[in-house]
């Protein structure tokens, strides 16, 4: 029997709107779940998406995708290569697990939203397959990281982190939850296929895939180059709705944008700066984390939300100024409060390291050099405990980064400071008027209290070190340390210091 050829019964197959007759179009398609707004009901007709895929076409591609991702990793058996992986690497990788397995499944039920409350079939079609998508990622990170567990426990994290208190996973939980689960079907387009999956986990699967190469876990990078092809798929269902969104209610749009390009920044500062800057071997660095933003998110993002008529977002310049300091503040910080997470953080700031951070950010040594030196020097005479925290820093109530991280020492553009607003007789606080102004326009809607502000009200006892890491989740065998157990700091020690022998 002659088969049609696809484009003859495409438009037809996924035009499966009809009149309700049992039940009005509000209580199928309540405005608060869609997101419809100023828009009018006939204006979704001319949704389009520009990649087409039909449901055997989809099936097929994923079937063959699939079977080459698990045929590597047979192929590779992946828990003999655990002994050759560098610990810088690891600790990307189990950063990585433990922060986005879960999201990924997060996702699932953000395109199951679109695929629901989506005002066009076309739409809806769509969102279907990344639903479908978004649960083959979540199987093949759970799967991969649970072969590690038996050789390193910190590996259970993949799993575990969404379930705990762990400072960092609230952060992250806070911004996905904004962006991905609160939010209506068209909120949820421009945030997360329009803003993050375009913008961003390009560079969390592009840049991590070619560290992943280099440092020898071709598993790791096939599956996430795997899982961005279906990124670039789903991530097509941004344009066409803002599109609409434009033409209907451009403030609006260009709101959504702003907000969730920042938090996304803030986020990614932690999950990916230290990784490419800090984590992976110095030989293994293609580019450095600034680079690598001012060729895949600048550039690229900017063209892309021009040729939608939208602006560059209000905070531009603290964006790009941020992109010398946020990371390297956001590093220093979790190998100082290494104990909290469940990765082990590389220093990374041999005297080889230093000359290449000092080459890449030429303010490296002026705002971060002398920190470092301080523990450098507590590692070498042997005070580690002045290496570790005592408490907690004060946390941001919109991005739960600490405060202090949006900015760095010496630098009078933007010095170390909180940035606070009283509302309804509470002092709230944050670390950029960016923050405190996204925070006060979502004032009703994002609101979750920081573990500092936990700490304070009593809900975490002890208050003291050993009660917030049993809180945050954090047992003795998955308790961060530094990776290379600080032989790093070796050379910095006086030559005859040296001489005289083991004394660390
Ligand atoms: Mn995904
Ligand atoms: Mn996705």
């Amino acid at each position: 029997m002659a088969r049609m050829k696809r484009e003859e019964w495409y438009d037809i197959a996924r035009d499966v709107d009809w009149t309700l007759s049992y039940v009005d179009e509000e209580a199928a398609f309540p405005e608060w779940m869609t997101g419809a707004g100023k828009i009018p009901h006939e204006a979704w007709k001319s949704w389009d998406e520009p990649y087409k895929c039909a449901y055997p076409d989809y099936v097929a591609t994923q079937r063959e995708k699939e079977g080459s991702v698990y045929a590597v990793k047979a192929a590779l058996q992946r828990s003999n290569i655990f002994k050759t992986l560098d610990e810088g690497w690891k600790s990307t990788a189990k950063q990585h697990f433990g922060a986005v397995s879960l999201i990924e499944y997060l996702a699932v039920l953000s395109e199951q939203r679109m695929a629901r409350f989506g005002l066009s079939p076309a739409w809806r079609n769509m969102a279907v397959y990344g639903a479908l998508d978004e649960i083959r990622h979540t199987q093949m990170d759970l799967y991969l990281a649970h072969e590690f567990i038996e050789r390193d426990p910190q590996f259970d994290w993949a799993l575990k982190a969404y379930h705990t208190n762990e400072w960092g996973i609230i952060a992250a939980r806070a911004t996905f939850d904004g962006m991905m689960v609160n939010p209506s079907a068209v909120d949820i387009a421009i945030q997360l296929p329009f803003t993050f999956e375009t913008g961003f986990t390009n560079l969390q699967f592009v840049a991590l895939s070619a560290n992943a190469l280099d440092s020898g876990d071709i598993s790791f990078a096939n599956m996430i180059s795997s899982t961005q092809t279906d990124e670039a798929r789903h991530a097509q269902q941004g344009g066409p709705t803002l599109e609409i969104l434009m033409k209907h209610d451009p403030k609006r749009a260009q709101w959504m944008i702003d907000k969730t390009f920042w938090v996304s920044a803030r986020l990614f500062s932690i999950l990916t700066g230290p990784g490419m800057d800090y984590y992976t071997p110095l030989e293994h660095r293609k580019q450095s984390y600034k680079e690598f933003m001012e060729e895949w998110i600048i550039a690229e993002f900017l063209r892309l939300i021009e040729d939608y008529g939208l602006k560059k977002p209000w905070y531009w310049q603290e964006f790009v100024d941020g992109l010398d300091t946020w990371h390297h503040s956001l590093h220093l910080g979790v190998w100082f409060w290494r104990p909290t997470v469940w990765w082990k953080p590389q220093a990374g700031i041999s005297k080889a390291e230093r000359a290449w951070l000092q080459e890449k950010y030429p303010h490296w040594e002026e705002q971060w050099g002398s920190i470092w030196d301080t523990l450098i020097k507590n590692v070498n005479e042997g005070n580690m405990g002045g290496t570790l925290p005592e408490t907690l820093p004060w946390l941001c109530n919109l991005c739960h980064l600490p405060i202090g991280t949006a900015t760095a020492p010496n630098n009078p553009k933007y010095p170390v400071r909180s940035y606070p607003l009283t509302h309804n007789g509470y002092t709230y606080h944050f670390c950029s008027t960016v923050c405190r102004q996204i925070w006060w326009e979502d004032r009703d809607t994002m609101n979750q209290k920081t573990v500092v502000e936990r700490l304070l009200t009593g809900e975490i006892q002890p208050a003291d070190v050993p009660g917030i890491l049993a809180w945050m989740g954090l047992t003795p065998e998955v308790m961060g340390d530094d990776a290379y157990n600080y032989k790093w700091a070796a050379e910095y020690r006086e030559p005859a210091a040296v001489q005289g022998g083991d004394h660390v």
